[in-house]
């Protein structure tokens, strides 16, 4: 945009588009999601030369490089909590009605966090480290909210 540019010549109208779509969650992005539907299983992939593990699972390690989309492990469905957030607005894009926690949750076994949705506790009653579980949706969804979401342990 050039310097001498002056917004308040130009007539603009703000507005909001609702598009139909589809998104290919890709081979490794779908295998998880199906596994997780199916099976109520979390998997994730290992580097083999990092021994590293990825959850959710992606195509490279993302220390190295290397391809380890073939490389699945199977995480407990238990984990910890190593951040989160309370929020406290609506929108009807997200998962919950406000107030509610969005959690930082490292499963045993895996070396990154997922993030989702904490129920069952206070907001103010949420620590770093708090165990938890994954509470999978009674109804599939075909999306991550096939967890429909964690609870401490
Ligand atoms: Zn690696």
């Amino acid at each position: 945009m050039p310097e001498d540019f002056d917004r308040a010549d130009c007539f603009t109208v703000e507005g909001k588009m609702a598009l139909p779509y589809t998104y290919f969650a890709g081979k490794v992005g779908s295998r998880f999601i199906t596994t997780l539907r199916d099976q109520k299983k979390i998997l994730g992939v290992k580097c083999k030369t990092c021994n590293k593990v990825f959850v959710p699972p992606r195509q490279t390690c993302a220390l190295c490089m290397e391809d380890v989309r073939e490389n699945w492990v199977e995480l407990k469905n238990e984990g910890e909590v190593t951040n989160y957030t309370v929020v406290r607005y609506d929108d009807r894009h997200l998962p919950r009605k406000a107030p509610f926690i969005l959690a930082m949750v490292k499963l045993a076994g895996a070396d990154t966090p997922m993030v989702h949705i904490l129920e069952g506790i206070r907001p103010e009653k949420v620590k770093i480290g708090l165990k938890v579980k994954p509470v999978f949706a009674k109804e599939p969804t075909n999306t991550i909210l096939d967890i429909d979401h964690f609870e401490p342990l």
